[in-house]
């Protein structure tokens, strides 16, 4: 995955690199410097999801600077 992509300081969302503001909370506090990368399908179900708080499924980053 390529880390030129960007990621929503606010939710954890990974967004294009193109973007201006994050897909899913309209954040415009985007930055390219973050690790790990998780799909998550089932946030209902997933403990990771319940530790970032994130409740739609997507691409998210475990860590942003
Ligand atoms: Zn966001």
């Amino acid at each position: 995955m390529a880390s030129n992509r960007l990621v929503c300081r606010e939710c954890h969302l990974v967004n294009d690199a193109d973007a201006e503001t994050c897909a899913s909370c309209a954040s415009s506090s985007l930055t390219e410097d973050w690790a790990g990368y998780v799909v998550i399908a089932h946030p209902e179900e997933s403990d990771i999801a319940a530790e970032m708080e994130v409740t739609k499924p997507g691409q998210y980053a475990l860590k942003v600077r």
